[in-house]
């Protein structure tokens, strides 16, 4: 396989696509005065980065074309043809996750199935022109007359039924006098056309399954297909975004439209699918990890779910600026984690209050502290920021450092802690090791240290410490569980994986084992009290946030490993 990573330019202006370009030709010449996109998911999953893309894509045309002063509008439909895979829950979790992501849908959430009876009286109206009828080969028959790519399909023996008659069927299927499966209604197109979607497709077929909305009140369902142009068109939608997947689709589109009476035809555009390295975009796929107990849940932080990614501590301004920068084409938008990560640290970097935590501590005993005599100072939340306050940040006669920032044998060019050598503590001292005690095994178990009483806010006299590392004052240290994800997979395309055989290999094979690690870590008292979901920097270490399930603030303190500082993630693939 070719390097499909790539990498976009993140100076690149922003804000301009295709797509735009078609709506601003579109605004030129007249044939609109406004805009109408809309975010049309099916409520049967939780939403994941891809979905991300989208709503920012159709909801960020709406945000730009009225900030520029011309009338635009976004709506949130959902599509809800498929009641056994549809559910509130996941109904609910999608306006939230708009919500969440910074967007407002005009006027009321949308559902296809409140279109229900007129999509019903407008296959009437098909069947009326004699361009559907009711058909009742079974779902393998059906599959053998449609032929195949390069092979034409064969007519329905059912296809030449007079109209009163498929009126009168399609009729009997409303009411329920027929089985499940028994018939269903098909358009009448051409079943020797190259595309298979035109093969005179099932519009609507039997169920009896219950609704999220309309109960027991239909029999029949519409299809996808048929439903989403109708949708489209009842609301005055002009510019209707998909995926490339739907370009095969277009040619029905626009025949269903052509052949009502509906007096609206919004512009069907696709645009290449977010793929994510290292992730899955397919809600079947992500549903799988989750009943599996692969993951906690859709929300376990490794998970590319919005509302995982939003546990993790990734930021909505971070999510947007990612979807900026993945762009808007038709050409493969396969993006390396990195980007995303990027995005977020970058949005995070003025955002977030610094505080220092220590991961992985050593004891370090400081021999000549003083009780009363040994002060301590006051440090800005931010370097840049002075209205995010300060706070003390306290020391004591025994403190943590993070066991990497000692080293008793240390490379060249060291510059944190030695045996015998000064490193300042962030915010307070000049220390100097000066005993290394190891237990019976070697491991070093504590540093005995004194430190430069003159060095507090102070450099020290007749020498440069250029070293400074964190730390955390062990008499008033905060216990934290803290929780560091990694990848979740160890593949950077987990289900494109062939074995031996050719066939593709399960993708649950390729969960990373390492993906979480949960220490319990010491951190600032001044983070005791942080509301679920604040976000820190820990000095040094990267960007933290409080958990939202777990974190009680003045009791358990839970943080998430959103991001580290730097970009840790090899080139891939
Ligand atoms: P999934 O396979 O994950 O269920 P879907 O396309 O079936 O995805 P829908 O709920 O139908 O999910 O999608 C709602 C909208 O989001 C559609 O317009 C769809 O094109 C878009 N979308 C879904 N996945 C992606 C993606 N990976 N990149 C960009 N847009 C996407
Ligand atoms: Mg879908």
């Amino acid at each position: 396989m070719s390097n499909h990573s790539s990498a976009p330019d993140t100076n690149a202006p922003v804000g301009t696509n295709f797509i735009r370009t078609v709506i601003d030709s579109d605004l030129a010449s007249g044939k609109h005065q406004r805009t109408v996109t809309r975010f049309p998911p099916e409520p049967n999953g939780y939403l994941h980065v891809g979905h991300a893309k989208s709503i920012c894509l159709n909801f960020g045309i709406k945000e730009d074309y009225k900030a520029r002063g011309l009338a635009a509008e976004c709506n949130l439909r959902f599509d809800d043809t498929n009641p056994e895979k549809e559910s509130e829950e996941y109904a609910q979790s999608i306006q939230a996750d708009v919500h969440w992501l910074g967007f407002e849908w005009d006027g009321q959430v949308r559902w296809a199935s409140d279109y229900f009876e007129r999509l019903y009286q407008y296959a009437e109206e098909l069947i009326g022109k004699g361009l559907a009828f009711v058909c009742e080969l079974n779902a393998e028959q059906m599959r053998e007359y449609r032929g195949n790519f390069g092979e034409p399909g064969r007519n329905s023996p059912f296809r030449d039924r007079p109209v009163a008659e498929n009126l009168a069927l399609f009729r009997a299927m409303r009411a329920g006098e027929f089985a499940d499966g028994e018939k269903t209604l098909r358009l009448r197109i051409d079943m020797a056309s190259p595309n298979l979607n035109m093969r005179d497709p099932v519009i609507y077929r039997i169920r009896r399954a219950h609704h999220i909305r309309t109960g027991d009140q239909w029999c029949i369902y519409p299809m996808y297909d048929y439903t989403h142009c109708i949708s489209d068109a009842l609301e005055g939608i002009t510019h209707s975004l998909c995926t490339l997947e739907f370009a095969d689709h277009r040619p029905l589109y626009d025949w269903v439209l052509a052949n009502i009476s509906i007096g609206c035809h919004p512009q069907q555009i696709e645009f290449s699918r977010l793929e994510l390295l290292y992730a899955l975009t397919s809600k079947r796929k992500l549903n799988q990890l989750v009943t599996d107990g692969l993951v906690s849940g859709w929300d376990d932080p490794r998970m590319p779910t919005v509302i995982g990614m939003r546990r993790r501590g990734y930021s909505p301004a971070g999510i947007r600026l990612f979807a900026e920068r993945c762009g808007v084409s038709k050409s493969e938008n396969v993006i390396d984690y990195s980007l995303l990560e990027g995005a977020v640290r970058e949005t995070l970097e003025a955002e977030a209050p610094r505080v220092m935590a220590v991961l992985d501590p050593i004891k370090v005993t400081l021999s000549n502290y003083e009780a009363g005599v040994t002060g301590s100072r006051s440090a800005p939340f931010h370097p840049q920021h002075p209205e995010f306050g300060e706070r003390d940040v306290p020391i004591s006669g025994h403190i943590y450092i993070e066991r990497e920032d000692f080293a008793e044998v240390p490379p060249a060019g060291w510059q944190r802690l030695t045996l015998g050598a000064e490193v300042r503590l962030r915010y307070s001292y000049v220390i100097k090791c000066d005993e290394v005690i190891k237990d019976a095994a070697g491991t070093v178990v504590e540093l005995k240290c004194s430190l430069d009483p003159a060095t507090l806010g102070q450099n020290p006299v007749g020498r440069k410490v250029k070293g400074v590392i964190h730390w955390i004052s062990a008499e008033h240290a905060q216990e934290a569980e803290v929780r560091l994800y990694e990848r979740l997979f160890t593949e950077p395309r987990p289900d494109a994986v062939r074995g031996e055989d050719g066939q593709y290999v399960d993708f649950k094979q390729f969960i990373n084992p390492e993906s979480l690690r949960v220490l319990t870590a010491y951190v600032e008292p001044a983070v005791r009290d942080a509301a679920p979901e604040t976000r820190y920097q820990f000095e040094r270490l990267g960007y933290f946030v409080t958990d939202r399930h777990d974190h009680v603030p003045g009791g358990k303190v839970v943080f998430n490993r959103t991001v580290g500082l730097k970009d840790s993630w090899t080139k891939s693939a």
